[in-house]
């Protein structure tokens, strides 16, 4: 995920695109760069940091004329974010360049051919790898850019929003989208391109928004061509006037960055499997794991250390590790592993888990576990953070930056690596069966649309949480795969809302918590068609003998657990093992709308902090 800016027209590019990507810099922020294009020359100027840094080298390092322009907020995805990775790239001729946003899947063959065809590349991005293969179909029969970038695009897997300029035709930009969201600004005798309508919204609300597969090529004084990158057949461009302000746009209409990031986790789980889960030829490939595949299959145990919410997620991996690899799996809190003189052997294989890749806890749980000469492999968001540098080796979860201090799509992306790892393992050791192993495949690849489903839930949602906002107490009861997800919905609602929340185990709840309830008490309870129902099933009869009031989220078509339950949410059935990414999206919504209706600071929780980088 980044931000892209581009502009054409009679104004000077560069306040317009400073502007634009500072707007843009929720998008990504770990480096940025600007193109402009004076007539002469094309002037370059990007460095690893935030757009203010770009200012003040830009400032140093070119004159800032010129009426056309590109530029980039980058969240790394392909190579640590650095001056030299940083965007817009040139091609090799040094006519071409072009930002990016998004993940060409196929760079790495590409990038062979191009090598063997006698191109250079100077970053590690897949970006550069584009750009070049554009260069190539251009130069191979003499073809205009449009035409060019069409081709090339044909030739390419993933997903991308682009910006390309062409010093040989300085009247035109060609963008194009396939994935990643990409706006058109059009004012008079300028164009405006960019990530969202934030960058131009000041210079005009005449916007189209192009459609994946689309293409436009954008030329001043001239009608805009916009095309399918497929049949080549033209669209009608469909121009919306916009009536959203900036703030609005920049949330991309959602009131608040928690509820747009729990809205993304369909497309984040798609990225983050993206390239890595084939489910039609029945293979995951992960550099990070094959590289070191002996490790993980000669380790005696794998240990997880995380916090707060990826220490949850480290729980959902104890339970599918150890079902689908057999490998014995021990889940630590960083700060008690550290603290503790653990025991810890060479034969141990460690994963660090940590949205930021900052946390200072998880930080010094990865020295400790390399001082004793374990393998250790790290989940991270953010590329080129301290844990991706720290570890021996790892494996990102591509969610995009989330700003909600509440992790949501962290959450579900970093269960969808550890479940690639676990499957991958399983699949190298064989112990799942070939047909356990391919259900599991196909349905992560239909998870995001069962997660779009899920998220339909959220106006009988809202009318629960109108219900229970004024709770004192709240109490989440979940067994097997479920009973993390039990801990992090009473996370989520003790964190944004202040509202006490305790998570167990169901069957706990004999052992002390049912104490608690009475009729005042809302108890949310995961009662999934799945194995250990009955018993939730029974669960359920003892909270409603003592009066608590049940939320039950079920699997849709339920009709049991609705006939004792005050409340069912019903979302999609799917593999036990993978419903964590589904029940886990009712009890986000909750904690979101009961936060609201209290009228609290969702996206920056009172005391907290997004990334604990102290201990
Ligand atoms: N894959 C590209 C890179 O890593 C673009 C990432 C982005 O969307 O910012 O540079």
């Amino acid at each position: 995920m980044c931000g892209i800016v581009g502009y054409i027209g009679h104004r000077e590019a560069y306040p317009v695109i400073i502007k634009g990507l500072k707007r843009l810099e929720y998008r990504g922020y770990d480096s940025a760069g600007v193109v402009l294009y004076d007539g002469n020359d094309l002037k370059l100027s990007k460095t690893k940091g935030k757009v203010s840094d770009l200012e003040a080298r830009a400032q140093e390092e070119i004159s800032l004329t010129g009426t056309i322009g590109i530029g980039h907020t980058r969240w790394a995805t392909h190579g640590v974010p650095n001056d030299v990775n940083s965007h817009p790239h040139f091609s090799n001729s040094g006519n071409l360049v072009i930002v990016h946003n998004g993940i060409i899947e196929n760079y790495e063959p590409l990038k062979k051919e191009l090598i063997s065809r006698g191109y250079t590349f100077k970053s590690d991005t897949d970006t550069e790898v584009l750009v070049n293969l554009i260069e190539d179909v251009k130069k191979k029969d003499n073809l205009k850019l449009g035409k060019a970038v069409q081709i090339a695009l044909n030739q390419v897997v993933g997903a991308y929003a682009i910006a390309v300029f062409d010093r040989e035709r300085p009247n035109e930009i060609v963008a194009a989208r396939l994935g990643s969201p990409l706006a058109i600004g059009i004012g008079k005798d300028e164009f405006f391109v960019a990530s969202d309508a934030s960058p131009f919204i000041e210079y005009t609300s005449n916007a189209i928004y192009l459609e994946d597969e689309e293409m436009a090529v954008i030329r001043l004084h001239k009608p805009m061509k916009i095309r399918k990158i497929k049949d080549d057949s033209l669209v009608d461009p469909y121009v919306q006037e916009l009536q959203m302000n900036l703030e609005q746009i920049e949330k991309n209409g959602y009131d608040h960055f928690m509820l747009k990031e729990i809205y993304e986790q369909p497309a984040v789980i798609k990225d983050t499997y993206r390239g890595r889960l084939h489910a039609n030829e029945g293979l995951i490939k992960m550099a990070g794991i094959e590289d070191n595949l002996q490790k993980f299959l000669n380790a005696d145990r794998i240990l997880i250390v995380a916090c707060g919410t990826s220490w949850h997620a480290g729980l959902v991996a104890e339970y599918i590790f150890e079902e689908f690899t057999r490998i014995p799996v021990e889940v630590e809190y960083a700060s008690e592993f550290r603290y503790r003189n653990p025991i810890i052997n060479a034969n141990d294989v460690v994963i660090a888990i940590s949205q930021s890749g900052e946390t200072a806890d998880t930080l010094a749980a990865i020295k400790l576990a390399k001082e004793h000469g374990a393998f250790v492999f790290g989940v991270c968001n953010v590329v080129g953070s301290s844990i991706s540098r720290e570890t021996h080796a790892g494996a990102y979860t591509h969610a995009g930056p989330e700003i909600g201090v509440a992790s949501t799509k962290a959450f579900t992306t970093q269960i969808t690596v550890l479940t690639l790892i676990a499957l991958r393992l399983a699949s190298a050791k064989g112990t799942l069966s070939n047909s356990a192993y391919h259900r599991y495949l196909q349905e992560l690849e239909i998870m995001p649309e069962k997660v779009a489903e899920a998220l339909e839930v959220n106006d009988k949602v809202q009318a629960i949480a109108e219900i229970y906002k004024d709770a004192p107490n709240c109490l989440y009861l979940g067994r097997g795969y479920n009973f993390p997800v039990a801990l992090e919905g009473a996370l989520k609602l003790k964190e944004i809302s202040y509202i006490h929340a305790e998570g167990y185990p169901a069957a706990e709840m004999k052992h002390g918590p049912i104490a608690l309830i009475d009729e005042q008490m809302p108890v949310v309870v995961i009662a999934q068609k799945q194995e250990h129902y009955d018993k939730i099933v029974s669960n359920i009869q003892e909270i409603k003998s003592r009066s608590g009031k049940i939320i039950a989220v079920v699997t849709s078509g339920d009709t049991q657990v609705r006939e004792l339950a005050d409340h069912v949410i019903e979302i999609p059935s799917t593999v036990d093992a993978l419903s964590p990414l589904l029940t886990t999206i009712p009890l986000q919504l909750l904690s979101y709308h009961i936060a609201v209706m209290r009228g609290c600071n969702v996206d920056q929780p009172r005391n907290l902090a997004k990334s604990v980088t102290v201990e």
